[in-house]
């Protein structure tokens, strides 16, 4: 569908190239976007691309479990201000939106819609006159209010408008989006609106680009002039440094506001075309991983930034965030690298941190996790002992409500369009992406169980013949990687770029694509040793032991209680490994992917290595101990253990100490 505001009001052909604002129709895009940089990818509408496989899998078990039922019994969104109840109006329900309604409209789930259209249908219905949604406090022009919130309500708003064209939505977008530049004349942003400034460009520049209303290009002005400077503070040393356990929260160096920040300048390059902007988030990047960065492609922080030591925590939200920013930079640079960070945190860190039944998830995750218990002698830079169980809004309820976005945007953000009505594959997981090429529809969909497969068999299917690119992203470790055209040669393709391939296309063609995954090690905090291969990494497989907790506390029936888990099997192992040549230290083998592909029982790759326990390495503080500095000697025997994908695990060692000799 097509929004009712964009092809009347403005003239065709305003710029040449750009994002079709629908790429589903066959009418030349309007392009109004003269005053903003064009990405070089453009994402499809949602619900033009399917999850099949494990993918959608791991999508129904999300709707099935947490994301499907939560505003049916959880407080702070069942009965939030946003849907007219007295509970929470803040940040929760949009939180839960901003999930949902991809889950919906990815999965094509008629239910889920339903439920999600009667939430948008209130909130649209119940703004008021003056453009403020229900929620915003009828006195707050009067005092100083944070627009955090509304920021985050109307990128859901703009999402829903994307999957629906409802054009009453879009207007109500407008219409708040003109009080809110009204409203920071008086009250310039504070708080989480000040180190939030730029998610409130995304529906900002969504509006500008289907009104070509210039007033809203002073808004996002005025967005990036009033926000925090994260340039200024990248380029100083404060960022550099561990907060300190049990130290002192900021702003500044909070882990969500971190992931949400790394977009910041990719966004507010499209209005500067400044492009020292644009380059900026790698730059961001690099330090992350320098002074925080953990293995799984995340930084630390519990929940300010907390250094490179695998026992400190990553937060969900953070996760989710970091996600949503790299589909952002994908789309923003075409930078194929931000397309293999996306693939890292989804495989592995996001599926971690959930029960393999997605009912119940942690507030951090830790890289080092050998124990998740109720734990008063935590560790953390500022959060508290609940944090590492598996429940219902362990620590505080912010991850609950906004875990959702995770899955369903990497689903929706698998293929992107081009320039030349082309399509990218930005990143690889089963999944099926409809589009149209001068009117004529195409589908192009992947079958594989990448990443836990190094084939990728691609199908282009179109209507009749067609000429546009396909691009093909090839991950940076993928050497000796290749593709094969309807039964052609193999041709090599180059690591870490995207290969292009530009010709007619017709009936079915298929593409088989080979990216070998060759097992590495990385040294880590305290020369520690990690394994990784293709886009996965691999960690102990350690028995697990869950037990119900706060069994009395409100809203923790079952399937959405409170858990401890504890180790059935040691976890204290050292790696006998020859790093000069790992892949004779270390084994890997196929195996079905199960139900749950993120589960110890459905992981579809199984390593063997060697190793010793090592005696001295036990808990402190109720965590696995710091690693002790390699190469350790250990007069125990010599063991074979298994390793499997990170994110199949809940209870993992991933940095081992190494031992010397066999
Ligand atoms: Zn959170």
């Amino acid at each position: 569908m097509t929004s009712s505001i964009n092809r009347r009001e403005f003239p065709i052909g305003v710029a040449a190239a750009g994002c079709p604002l629908d790429a589903t129709d066959s009418t030349p895009a309007v392009q109004t976007t003269t005053g903003l940089a064009e990405p070089v990818f453009c994402p499809l509408p949602l619900g033009s691309i399917r999850p099949t496989g494990w993918l959608e899998r791991q999508l129904r078990t999300q709707a099935e479990g947490l994301s499907g039922h939560l505003d049916e019994f959880w407080p702070d969104v069942a009965q939030s201000q946003w849907f007219g109840g007295n509970a929470e109006g803040w940040e929760r329900a949009p939180y839960w939106l901003d999930g949902a309604i991809p889950l919906a409209w990815v999965l094509d789930d008629s239910a889920l819609k339903e439920k999600v259209k009667r939430h948008i249908d209130f909130i649209v219905a119940h703004q008021r006159d003056d453009g403020w949604f229900s929620p915003y406090p009828a006195d707050a022009n009067a005092k100083t209010h944070d627009l955090w919130s509304i920021l985050l309500a109307n990128k859901v708003l703009a999402q829903y408008h994307e999957a629906t064209g409802d054009a009453k939505v879009l207007e109500a977008v407008i219409k708040n989006l003109k009080a809110m530049q009204q409203a920071m004349d008086r009250t310039p942003l504070f708080d989480w609106g000040k180190f939030r400034w730029f998610e409130g460009l995304i529906p900002v520049f969504f509006a500008y680009e289907r009104t070509g209303e210039p007033w809203l290009l002073d808004l996002a002005r005025k967005l990036r002039a009033q926000g925090f400077d994260y340039q200024s503070f990248y380029g100083g040393q404060d960022v550099t440094i561990p907060t300190a356990r049990r130290g002192k929260w900021t702003y500044e160096k909070h882990v969500v506001n971190t992931a949400m920040a790394l977009k910041a300048y990719g966004l507010s390059w499209r209005l500067t075309r400044n492009a020292a902007e644009r380059a900026f988030p790698a730059r961001m990047l690099e330090i992350l991983d320098r002074y925080h960065g953990q293995v799984t492609g995340m930084f630390s922080g519990d929940e300010c930034l907390a250094g490179r030591n695998p026992v400190q925590g990553t937060e969900l939200c953070a996760v989710v965030e970091l996600m949503y920013s790299l589909e952002h930079l994908i789309s923003l640079t075409g930078d194929a690298a931000y397309g293999d960070r996306l693939e890292r945190v989804t495989f592995n860190a996001l599926p971690a941190t959930f029960a393999a039944d997605m009912w119940s998830h942690q507030y951090d995750q830790q890289v080092n996790q050998v124990q998740c218990t109720i734990n008063n002698e935590q560790m953390w830079t500022t959060n508290g002992a609940d944090s590492n169980l598996f429940g219902l809004e362990p620590n505080y309820g912010c991850c609950t409500s906004n875990l959702h976005q995770g899955w369903p945007k990497f689903a929706a953000r698998l293929w992107m369009r081009t320039a030349g009505e082309g399509i990218a594959a930005v990143a690889y997981a089963p999944s099926a992406a409809r589009f149209t090429v001068g009117g004529t529809p195409v589908v192009a969909a992947t079958e594989t169980d990448y990443p836990f497969r190094e084939t990728v068999k691609m199908t282009i299917t179109a209507g009749k013949a067609v000429r546009f690119p396909l691009l093909l992203r090839v991950p940076a470790w993928a050497h000796g990687a290749t593709v094969r055209i309807a039964g052609g040669r193999e041709e090599a393709l180059k690591p870490g770029t995207f290969h292009r391939i530009e010709r007619e296309w017709s009936g079915g063609t298929d593409l088989t694509l080979r990216f070998p995954m060759k097992v590495k090690t990385s040294r880590r905090y305290n020369e520690a040793v990690a394994v990784e291969r293709g886009p996965l990494v691999y960690s102990l497989k350690i028995g697990e032991n869950w037990t119900r907790v706060n069994a009395g506390k409100p809203f923790r029936e079952l399937p959405h209680g409170d858990f401890e888990v504890r180790p059935t099997t040691p976890w204290n192992y050292g790696l006998i490994m020859d790093e000069a040549r790992v892949e004779t230290s270390i084994s890997f083998s196929e195996q079905p992917v199960g139900d749950r592909p993120f589960s110890q029982e459905g992981a579809g790759v199984v390593a063997k290595a060697k190793g010793k326990r090592l005696a001295e390495w036990r808990l402190d503080h109720g965590w696995a101990g710091d690693v002790p500095i390699g190469p350790q000697t250990s007069s125990e025997s010599v063991e074979e253990i298994t390793l499997v994908p990170y994110g199949c695990t809940r209870l993992r060692v991933t940095e081992f100490p190494l031992i010397e000799g066999a």
